[in-house]
């Protein structure tokens, strides 16, 4: 029987041991050790299945022979077979009784009576099988099972992670095996072959890179300046504050300093250096090492030092920074990160940047919206990936399927390289519909508009043919700063965009910060940022800001007159009166002031389910309405479009989200108000065309979409969008409506357009 803590603790340091593992081996090895001692058992083994061969393959044992490591189980076979096709945990007395025993020689599991087997899942697949065993005839306990259940599903994850770097070794040391991929969500599409830089977050231990040192004797030296700076600056600390230290923290000072002068540190991360590794991969190897080390011991005091050196650990790391040289970007540079946030991709010189890869995230989180506007091919939610091991490994991404190849054959080269060649004939293919108006071969008009960001997108969009913006991210300039930006600056950024386009209109978004979008200077911590301080919320809590922008935006549209304002985040109608007081305030300002400027016209985001029920309402208020299919579709489905592990249940083909736009472009349309979409699906050819047969007037979407999303509309008819539609509007699920859809096109010879990669 366990005390609560007890288990939570035994639980928890098996987890870190085998998280802290070099290899899946001795991951694995570790595992079985611990788990057998912690349930005092003769044998505990794990099984893992290998989806090759569908077969399950003893990988460590503690207990069996151990020349049985090895040896493979078909799935269909034995008890441990068993376990992994029910999907749960078997408990038996006498295993030899059971119908399903198959008794493997090799292994010498005669001796053993009692079984208790549970499955390893992760992502729905079965991973492997952990097994523990006695001789004596014993039923494990109910505690034991929930153990063992409790263990093998934090292991999942671990498991996974192991799994993945194991293979990216293997098919490190020896090129030429079955492509190696990894896998996530296809966030913009596109081919790229390039050699992988990894980027880290400044002073983030954890995500710096395994690199080779370009020159040894270089790096030592600027490890020990490191160190040297560190020590000097936590003693100017220490001394500067003595007076109002307590005297245990000022022991903690002293101790810091100790552990700087202490060679055991230094040395290993020298050594490590001297072996090939870069400084900072060096010390991040030595740090982490410590931390887990001093993480699992029992004594609490001793456990807490951890924090002590890992904070050492980030101090050296940013002095390594700061003094380091820039990234050495290559010409065909795919951008690797745990995290890619705007900043970093604007880092990379734009005709170097080839790809771009990310750990977190999903096809919806805004990185991949601006990666999409520039074309940039990309995947993210690579949940799998070991990132650090990347750095300079040449990959191929691939933006349709979401896949990460790491050293590719040259076969796999080939067929990529074949396909990065079609992709760019069908992209000149298009080149040639830039002037054509977008309209269906029945002589139906649909406007497409193009999203932007940053200011180099309005001239590209401007030169893709785009007939007007239709969302204009304010945000992006401002995470690009690390400051908020005055009125003159925003005006001048805003001038670009409005005379770029002018005379066709410019549609800018009131800052929509919040959710994923993070200023750095404006930090906001909450637990549920979706759901809290965002968009609209924020600026009407901050009427300066907002006076300022909306001020920013009238100036910069002096004698151009071509400037729509829009809301984001409205989920009540006093909001918009709110909003649309300060507008007209900032007007009377700006024109008291002496610009001679014509009210802009005034749009929300239908954004909030709350909204779509509330269209008229809304529309009745405002000049126009555009739908932000984003965030509709994840506050319908409620699945956060950031997170890759509910990555799959968001879809803006579900029902549910098409029965709501259906329902918001009538209800615009009694009232009389224009309506628009410029969320993702808009620049999706498939939900474009269904979007056109509701009835949107205008569909706004990124630049590198546009010209492909016009080809398709003048291949069809709007009656033939129409009967697809009604087709669609009578099925209950996502997967049968995109098939449905995906039928149609191929019927009508346009399935390429829809999938480039079919071929693969
Ligand atoms: C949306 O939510 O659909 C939208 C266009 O806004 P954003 O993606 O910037 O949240
Ligand atoms: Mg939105």
């Amino acid at each position: 029987m366990y005390a609560t803590g007890q288990m939570l603790n035994t639980l928890k340091r098996i987890v870190q041991e085998v998280n802290a593992a070099a290899d899946f081996e001795e991951a694995l090895s570790l595992l079985v050790d611990r788990v057998r001692e912690a349930l005092s058992t003769e044998v505990c083994s794990v099984f893992v299945f290998d989806r090759e061969t569908h077969q399950y393959v003893l990988m460590a044992t503690r207990g069996l022979n151990q020349a049985a490591v090895g040896v493979e189980i078909p799935y269909t076979q034995g008890l441990v077979g068993l376990v992994g096709s029910r999907e749960e945990p078997i408990n038996l007395e006498d295993a030899a009784s059971h119908p399903r025993f198959h008794y493997i020689a090799a292994t010498g599991e005669e001796r053993f009576k009692s079984f208790l087997g549970v499955p390893i899942v992760h992502h729905r697949r079965v991973m492997g099988v952990l097994v523990v065993q006695q001789s004596t005839q014993r039923r494990f306990s109910e505690e034991d099972e929930a153990f063992l259940v409790t263990l093998s599903a934090q292991l999942a994850a671990v498991m996974a992670h192991a799994e993945a770097t194991g293979r990216l070794n293997a098919a490190v040391a020896h090129t030429g095996g079955g492509p190696l991929y990894f896998s996530g969500a296809g966030a913009a599409p596109g081919v790229a072959i390039g050699t992988a830089v990894v980027m880290s977050p400044k002073a983030h231990l954890e995500s710096v890179p395994d690199r080779v040192a370009d020159n040894i004797e270089e790096d030592i030296q600027a490890f020990k300046d490191a160190i040297h700076a560190t020590r000097t600056e936590i003693q100017q600390v220490g001394k500067r504050m003595s007076k109002d230290l307590r005297p245990e923290e000022r022991a903690l000072f002293d101790v810091y300093v100790q552990m700087l002068n202490d060679d055991t540190l230094g040395n290993e991360v020298i050594s490590k250096i001297r072996d090939g590794q870069w400084a900072q991969g060096a010390l991040r190897q030595v740090i982490l090492g410590y931390v887990q080390h001093f993480e699992m011991i029992e004594d609490s005091y001793l456990r807490e030092r951890a924090t002590d050196i890992r904070d050492l650990g980030v101090r050296v790391l940013a002095k390594l920074q700061s003094t380091s040289v820039e990234y050495n970007f290559p010409d065909d540079t795919v951008l690797v990160a745990e995290e890619i946030s705007p900043a970093m991709f604007a880092e990379v010189p734009e005709e170097k940047l080839r790809g771009l890869i990310s750990v977190r995230g999903s096809a919806n989180s805004h990185a991949a919206i601006l990666a999409r506007a520039r074309g940039i091919p990309t995947v993210m939610g690579v949940v799998d990936l070991p990132c650090m091991q990347l750095d300079g490994v040449q990959v191929i991404v691939d933006g349709y399927q979401g896949r990460l190849y790491t050293d590719p054959g040259s076969e796999l080269l080939m067929q990529y390289r074949r396909l990065a060649k079609e992709e760019q004939a069908m992209l000149r293919g298009f080149e040639s519909l830039k002037k054509l108006p977008s309209e269906t071969t029945d002589g139906h008009r649909l406007p497409l508009f193009v999203n932007t960001g940053l200011t180099t997108d309005s001239v590209r969009s401007r030169e893709r043919g785009a007939e007007g913006v239709g969302l204009y991210r304010t945000e992006v300039p401002f995470m690009m700063m690390d400051r908020f930006p005055s009125e003159e600056e925003q005006r001048d950024i805003y001038r670009q965009h409005l005379a770029t386009f002018a005379p066709d209109p410019v549609t800018m978004r009131t800052l929509d910060v919040g959710g994923d979008k993070a200023l750095s200077y404006f930090p906001i911590n909450e637990d549920n940022p979706f759901l809290g301080w965002r968009g609209i919320r924020v600026t009407l809590d901050h009427p300066e800001l907002f006076l300022q922008q909306v001020r920013a935006m009238l100036k910069a549209s002096n004698g151009l007159n071509n400037l729509h304002v829009m809301l984001p985040m409205v989920s009540n109608v006093t909001e918009i009166e709110e909003a649309s007081h300060l507008i007209f305030r900032a007007y009377k300002e700006v024109t008291d002031e002496g610009y001679d400027i014509q009210m802009p016209k005034v749009g929300v985001m239908v954004e909030v389910p709350a909204a779509v029920y509330q269209i008229k309402a809304i529309a009745e208020r405002v000049d126009f309405l555009s739908v932000g299919s984003n965030d509709l579709t994840q506050y319908l489905l409620a699945v956060d479009r950031n997170n890759p592990r509910v990555a799959d249940v968001y879809d803006s083909l579900h029902p549910s989200v098409l029965i709501a736009l259906d329902a918001i472009v009538r209800s615009a349309h009694e009232v009389g108000r224009p309506v628009s979409v410029c969320g993702e699906m808009a620049g999706n050819p498939a939900s474009a065309v269904i979007l056109m047969a509701m009835g949107y007037d205008m569909l706004s979407m990124n630049a590198t979409h546009l010209l492909w999303v016009k080809s398709v509309i003048r291949q069809v008819s709007l009656a033939w969008s129409k009967e697809l539609l009604a087709n669609i509007m009578t099925l209950d699920n996502a997967p049968l409506i995109r098939s449905t859809v995906e039928l149609a096109f191929e019927k009508a010879g346009l399935g390429r357009l829809l999938n480039p990669t079919k071929r693969l």
